[in-house]
């Protein structure tokens, strides 16, 4: 079991230095597991020096964590989650007012319990809806920022809008009554979002669009130019109008493979992307759901052999994660049902996102494609950070990165399958959940 060690007796200092030292532990560095040890400071919430605390500074450390050879990852990031515990980003209840501060508090609670699963930072995902929705909505998603609190659990790194200017024939479960064209100008997506929400500091990380709907490639420049990112999804986009979408800006495909095109052996799709010569375009990041049920392992690992430093392992799990078999209400008076973690339309039958955890995406990946355990981590740790533009402060364990940190213990059935399991997280170098004995 997990054990913290106080030094009652510093032979340097006395002092609190907010120093913790984490030894006898494997650390996920550049595509390795590295036996060293990582120093943190509980004060500013980062990753330390070690080597110059020690020797330069002759600072003892406050706290020394024996891992007992487990393993030391960067906190977990999941890009596309439509909610959990039994809260959905996307609905807001009919009192403005009201709904506004039940949304806060619910928003409130999934980063509390989120943090415990090991994800650390994420993307709160909003699916296709009214604008009324986004406007009042995306205030209370954006970056946490300058509030480097661990007791608020998991981080927002901004909102990641997946529609609503989506292809009406590649919808998945979105309700096509309220998907929109962008009509060839910008305000179209202002009047969606909200003006504000679209200028620099925006709330919004990342917009999943089809970027072959009417004026949707003229409007990629200037969400770019404000710091969001566009990702490719729910599109009829041939591989032609794929890599026109790439050169005007977007950077992310989201989950490959569900609603696009498929490949063709004539018409790879966007699929195809990924075969691209990197001197033609910058080959896309690309989000893969890892569940078992929405790809085939095969298909991942061939998305992932095209392309390995894009692969972005998300769960795209929605709030009945967690909740008992049954039939649920979905939005826009449609109906799920939910059995294990398979989720399905009760219309159509159609796949209605999953249920899954990210560090069990990870377990599955790494069963799946052979990678290695830092392989496998890259896909929800340094690759997702990098999409983001976060390299170096989320992701990563290099000094002066933020101390969110997982300490894994590796486990092997006697088949040979191999399952992580999340036994401490950390939040700005503060530890906020430790598992308990086994039952
Ligand atoms: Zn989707």
């Amino acid at each position: 079991m997990p054990s913290i060690v106080p030094i009652p007796d510093s032979p340097i200092r006395e002092d609190s230095s907010g120093v913790i030292k984490f030894t006898n532990c494997l650390l996920v560095k550049n595509n390795a597991l590295v036996p060293q040890d990582l120093w943190i400071s509980s004060a500013t919430g980062k990753i330390l020096n070690g080597q110059e605390i020690l020797y330069s500074y002759r600072t003892a450390p406050e706290q020394i964590v024996d891992l007992g050879g487990r393993i030391l990852s960067p906190g977990l990031i999941d890009t596309q989650l439509n909610g959990a515990y039994g809260f959905d980003f996307s609905v807001i209840l009919e009192d403005r007012d009201c709904g506004a501060s039940a949304y806060a508090k619910g928003v409130s609670r999934v980063n509390r319990s989120l943090v415990a699963t090991g994800v650390t930072s994420y993307l709160p995902t909003l699916t296709s809806q009214l604008p009324s929705v986004y406007q009042t909505a995306l205030p209370f998603l954006g970056p946490s920022g300058t509030t480097r609190d661990a007791t608020l659990g998991s981080e927002s790194l901004g909102a990641h809008c997946e529609g609503p200017f989506l292809s009406p024939t590649k919808n998945g479960i979105h309700n096509t009554s309220v998907l929109r064209t962008p009509d060839d100008s910008i305000s179209s997506l202002e009047s969606c979002y909200g003006a504000p929400n679209l200028l620099s500091p925006s709330p919004i990380s990342l917009i999943t669009l089809a970027p072959e709907l009417p004026g949707a490639l003229s409007c990629i420049p200037s969400l770019t130019s404000h710091g969001i990112r566009v990702s490719i999804g729910h599109s009829e986009a041939t591989y032609e109008e794929a890599k026109c979408a790439v050169k005007a800006g977007c950077s992310m495909i989201t989950h490959l493979f569900n609603a696009m095109r498929p490949l063709h052996h004539r018409n790879p799709g966007i699929f195809g992307l990924l075969g691209t010569p990197s001197s033609s375009i910058t080959k896309p990041y690309f989000g893969i759901i890892a569940d078992g049920i929405h790809l085939h392992p095969t298909s991942i690992k061939i998305a992932w052999n095209a392309h390995p430093d894009g692969l972005v392992l998300v769960t795209d799990a929605m709030r009945l994660a967690g909740m008992p078999d049954g039939t649920y209400e979905w939005t826009n008076g449609s109906k799920i049902i939910k059995q294990g973690p398979l989720l399905t339309l009760e219309e159509n039958g159609k796949i209605a996102g999953s249920s899954i955890q990210l560090v069990d995406c990870v377990s599955n990946f790494l069963n799946w494609t052979g990678s290695t355990v830092p392989e496998a981590l890259r896909a929800v740790t340094e690759t997702p950070a990098r999409m983001l533009g976060l390299e170096g402060v989320k992701g990563c364990l290099d000094e002066g990165a933020d101390a969110d940190l997982c300490v894994l213990d590796l486990k092997e059935n006697e088949d040979g399958e191999k399952r992580f399991v999340v036994d401490e997280v950390w939040k700005f170098g503060v530890r906020v959940f430790e598992r308990g004995p086994e039952a």
